[in-house]
């Protein structure tokens, strides 16, 4: 056994094992096979049920069942092309012949006195039973694992029995019991709920139920995530090495009296991505992180806190976000939150007076500590925040690379956040590829209710309006999102000023409409956006500029008409903005024409409120167009790994890569690694029971 194999004899060609001649070694190495560690780690196709043996005298005719017994007598026949053998089977309560047909070449398999294990159909004919064989195995100490349960089926090249390369692998794998060390305990890499290579690697051929084949697969999925990111992370740490000038290391004290200030507790998920962005502050090297949750999952908090740190360390914090709208919005709740700290809250946007401006222009160049909330504004050459520590990017996929470099570029190794809502892949990709880390929100905040959706054709499009009517006088409100139209700006907001006008009419003022769009002085949508709050104008006739992070708790209904022409990310996304609050609410989608493909697209969204299942089926419904770009990238070359599902076994990959390169532990790591390469390879990728 290699010092410190992860595999025992590893490398060993698979010629050293009993049943494998020269043939059988050529035929294993053109599918990529060729020492026992490719042996091991070739995926079953799928797995075959193995139903537990029963006493011969207790078969029932007609049944399925599974008998093991002593050969006493093998008979062969043929009559032209048809062959039959005939095994006699006993066991203590009785004898059975068991029928093999047209498999001539099995009658010397088996010899007298030898035990088998023989699955198959009972049959019976003039008082006489029979088992007609589906299966059978030899039934010595050794293959154990192959009597009952499920069994592994896999591709094989031709040549190569697959008896011989199940009792091959059933062989090889007591070695690896569960105990056996593996490369992450080696690198004393916490278990974080995952098996040992060893156990995953015998409930992937041999799994004793569903899930234990789920955890396996979970096993390997991380090891195929790894694999990929340690290169990555090697290079980063050699990328990164540029150093903070400053540390922002708050005590658990400091953390608690910070968390007081909150209006609410935490989620667990809030905690976990707050601890996972403070203990990056508290690295001499520069964060890069993604904060990816759900809309409502409660980013800003994260980001506030981890602002308010920063700020109460004499340092300063900027967040940026993409709408004057929004940074009036997140001014309000950071004030609320960090003015009681002593810390000070300066805002910077277009609509800012000229004084106003001026006032936090000079604030921020002088290095005072405090918290900058601004828009594009914010990236402007001549404003300076030479003391800048934390930059945060809220819903970043609206900025693009060039402009978090230069927010980024007015302190000295800047810590980054970015934040967004948008699912994969473009997230997921950037994961991967874009340098970031990834926090998790997983969790929303407690009483958030679920949207009641629905679908509503076009021509009840009237219903609609006084159902709305009707919610806004219970004291109700309700966004009326207007179509994506041809795609132009200004086309969108031409259909949103139109509908605005009409609906005005068809109410005759009870209720108000107010409108809001991108065109508009932002100032005029943050009036509307008032009132559509306090309930003077409790209709709000908007284009997707409501989209990004409003956040309105007296909202009940969300309203879009032709939304078939919304991506499902959009609407999810403008369902969001409705239910944050303390009254049942509602999202009614207006659709036009109507094919079935576009309503099956809008079912997704009344059937499913979690926003990555949505991306999932979402990636399903377009097909692989989508994915195309994430398979030049070589994404689609992972077996085991889902893009979706497995989101949070990318971020302990990527935690655990950081940590055994930061540590150093990553030197000659490779070796002990599983090849996964040749799984990818493998046509027969296809694991689990099929
Ligand atoms: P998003 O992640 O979409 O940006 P927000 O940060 O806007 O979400 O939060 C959504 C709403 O949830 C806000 O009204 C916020 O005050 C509230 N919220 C956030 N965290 C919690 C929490 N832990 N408990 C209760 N409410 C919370
Ligand atoms: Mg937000």
């Amino acid at each position: 056994m290699p010092e410190g194999a992860v595999i025992p004899a590893l490398d060993a060609p698979v010629s050293s094992l009993k049943g494998i001649g020269p043939a059988r070694a050529r035929a294993l190495a053109a599918a990529g096979i060729s020492d026992v560690q490719d042996l091991l780690l070739h995926v079953p196709r799928r797995h075959r049920e193995r139903l537990a043996p029963v006493a011969v005298r207790d078969l029932v005719a007609g049944a399925r069942a599974a008998i093991v017994g002593a050969v006493e007598r093998v008979r062969a026949s043929r009559r032209g092309r048809r062959s039959l053998v005939r095994v006699l089977v006993a066991d203590e309560s009785g004898a059975i012949e068991v029928l093999f047909f047209n498999q001539h070449h099995l009658k010397s398999n088996f010899a007298r006195g030898e035990t088998f294990f023989f699955q198959g159909r009972v049959g019976e004919r003039d008082g006489v039973r029979s088992l007609l064989a589906e299966d059978y195995e030899r039934s010595g100490a050794l293959a154990a694992p192959l009597r009952a349960g499920r069994v592994p089926v896999y591709d094989l090249p031709a040549g190569v029995p697959p008896r011989l390369f199940r009792r091959l692998i059933a062989g090889l794998l007591p070695a690896l019991a569960p105990g056996t060390p593996d490369w992450r305990a080696r690198s004393a890499l916490p278990a974080a709920g995952l098996p040992s290579l060893g156990a995953a690697l015998a409930a992937l051929h041999f799994p004793a139920s569903e899930e234990d084949l789920a955890q396996a697969r979970r096993r390997f999925a991380y090891e195929e995530f790894f694999r990929i990111l340690l290169p990555l992370e090697r290079a980063r740490a050699t990328l990164g090495r540029r150093v903070k000038p400053r540390r922002v290391a708050p005590e658990p004290q400091e953390v608690a009296t910070m968390l007081a200030a909150l209006p609410f507790a935490l989620t667990a998920a809030q905690r976990r991505a707050l601890d996972e962005v403070l203990a990056d502050l508290a690295r001499f090297s520069p964060m890069h992180r993604l904060l990816h949750g759900d809309v409502g999952s409660g980013k800003t908090a994260v980001a506030l806190v981890a602002l308010a740190a920063a700020a109460r360390a004499g340092h300063q914090g900027a967040l940026l976000v993409p709408t004057d709208v929004l940074a009036r919005q997140h001014l309000a709740t950071a004030r609320r939150f960090l003015e009681p700290l002593g810390v000070e809250v300066e805002l910077l946007a277009r609509t800012c007076a000229a004084a106003e401006r001026k006032s936090a222009r000079s604030l921020l160049s002088g290095g005072a500590p405090c918290v900058v909330v601004g828009t594009h504004a914010l990236l402007s050459a001549s404003v300076e925040i030479p003391a800048l520590a934390l930059a945060v990017v809220d819903e970043q996929h609206r900025f693009g690379v060039s402009q978090r470099a230069r927010l980024r570029s007015k302190g000295v190794a800047v810590d980054l956040l970015v934040m967004t809502a948008t699912p994969i892949p473009r997230s997921l990709a950037m994961t991967l590829y874009g340098d970031l880390d990834l926090s998790l929100l997983d969790e929303l905040p407690p009483g958030r209710r679920v949207v009641a959706t629905r679908r509503a054709p076009r021509t009840e499009l009237r219903a609609v309006l006084e159902e709305v009517r009707a919610d806004v006088l219970r004291g109700g409100r309700a966004f009326i999102v207007c179509p994506v139209v041809g795609g132009s700006e200004e086309s969108d907001l031409a259909a949103a000023v139109t509908f605005a006008a009409k609906l005005a009419r068809f109410y005759g003022g009870q209720p108000a409409v107010g409108l809001a769009h991108g065109r508009r002085r932002p100032e005029e949508n943050r009036a509307a956006l008032e009132d559509f709050r306090s309930g003077e104008r409790p209709v709000l006739v908007a284009t997707v500029v409501v989209e990004a992070g409003v956040d309105v708790p007296e909202a009940t209904l969300m309203v879009v008409l032709d939304a078939q022409r919304f991506g499902l990310a959009a609407l999810h996304e403008l369902r969001g903005r409705v239910g944050r609050g303390r009254a049942p609410a509602q999202c009614i989608l207006v659709a036009g024409e109507g094919s079935p493909e576009a309503n099956a697209r809008l079912d997704v969204l009344v059937a499913e409120a979690n926003g990555f299942k949505i991306a999932e089926e979402d990636l399903r419904l377009r097909g692989p167009g989508e994915l195309y770009g994430a398979r030049q990238h070589g994404l689609l070359d992972l077996c085991h790994a889902d893009l979706v599902r497995d989101l949070d076994l990318l971020a302990l990959a990527r935690a655990d890569a950081r940590r055994v390169v930061e540590s150093g532990r990553d030197a000659g790591l490779e070796p002990h690694l599983p090849r996964l390469a040749s799984v990818m390879e493998a046509p027969s990728c296809e694991p689990g029971p099929g």
